[in-house]
């Protein structure tokens, strides 16, 4: 026993035997925004960034909307067809939590966000005429799906842009999980967080200012495997006569939600359901957000209104720091 004792401790010892987590990290462009992969291994971690960056190019060409060859923009195109396995799982957990927000967050959405040019960089006000006849064509009630095949019917078309980086950045985070690895990794405003870094610190994330995203309004710590995800008016928009558009649509209107909020931060620990939030929250407002997270467990929320005050959810008590902001209590 005491030999055995002492081999490890030799073993712990010996320089150069026992490597320390080290970080390693990838850039990529995939999903229509800047990707950052970083993990701590002690390992050479090339062919896990590897598996993660081509699981992401994989499901942008399943999921991209704009990609003429791709199984959904085929899909939108001729009305019906198969999807692939995940592009079907994400459709339906998906459609779950767009009945779960009260249709807030829809997927069948494409045909207002199309007309709209948010996609095709093509943006411009609509005509009224116009977003009464793209709205009639959204919804789940024109979304039927029989094992992998989808039918959509009057002209409604799916649109997965306000949950593929979550989705994405989950089955990374899945990869990372499996090989025991601590990780952090950031799709655009999503990030999600694996392990415990190698010095124990807590993760800090950043509230990012929607006046100026490059830098903080607060700080968020946290410790283990989060999704903390972010919907905001500055992500995505553009002016016309001085007014500004942004992309995240009020399926109920048919325009940009003028929810009275610039940006939804999720903290949650599944990364689909987190960017699904943000982007449902987004659209019901400070006060029917609220109510919604009263009434659903497991997920924290911070907001900031268009008055540039900041409101964060009791579950973030001592995880938040941010000066003046204001605590919503359960
Ligand atoms: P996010 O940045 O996650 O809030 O997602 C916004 C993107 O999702 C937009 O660029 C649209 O492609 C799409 N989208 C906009 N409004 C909605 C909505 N109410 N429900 C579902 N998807 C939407
Ligand atoms: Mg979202």
């Amino acid at each position: 026993m005491k030999k055995l004792f002492l081999c490890l401790l030799a073993l712990l010892l010996l320089p150069g035997c026992v490597h320390q987590p080290a970080l390693q990290e990838a850039d990529l462009f995939a999903m229509d925004t800047t990707i950052s992969l970083q993990v701590y291994a002690a390992e050479d971690a090339q062919p896990l960034l590897k598996q993660m960056q081509q699981l992401l190019s994989a499901l942008d060409s399943q999921l991209s909307v704009t990609r003429p060859g791709s199984p959904v923009a085929q899909l939108n195109a001729a009305g019906q067809g198969a999807l692939p396995e995940s592009a079907c799982e994400l459709l339906k957990q998906t459609m779950a939590l767009s009945r779960e927000t009260g249709g807030a967050l829809d997927p069948a959405i494409y045909s207002i966000v199309s007309l709209w040019g948010f996609t095709a960089e093509t943006q411009h006000v609509p005509t009224e005429a116009e977003i009464t006849e793209a709205k009639a064509a959204a919804g789940l009630s024109h979304v039927a799906l029989d094992g992998n095949t989808v039918t959509l019917s009057d002209g409604c078309q799916l649109d997965f842009g306000a949950v593929a980086k979550g989705y994405a950045g989950q089955l990374c985070a899945g990869l990372a999980k499996d090989a025991g690895v601590a990780a952090v990794l950031t799709l655009g405003g999503n990030v999600q967080t694996v392990g415990t870094k190698p010095d124990r610190s807590d993760w800090q994330i950043g509230l990012a200012d929607p006046d100026d995203p490059a830098s903080s309004l607060g700080v968020i710590q946290l410790s283990g495997s989060w999704a903390v995800v972010t919907s905001g008016d500055y992500q995505r928009y553009f002016e016309e006569n001085g007014v500004r558009y942004h992309h995240i649509m009020d399926p109920a209107t048919g325009y940009p939600a003028a929810s009275g909020l610039r940006s939804v931060t999720i903290v949650a620990q599944d990364g689909l359901r987190a960017d699904g939030l943000s982007t449902a929250l987004f659209v019901m407002g400070l006060e029917r957000a609220t109510e919604f997270w009263r009434q659903t467990e497991a997920f924290d929320a911070i907001f900031i209104d268009t008055q540039n005050q900041i409101y964060y959810t009791q579950g973030l008590e001592g995880k938040f720091s941010c000066d003046g902001a204001v605590m919503i209590a359960r």
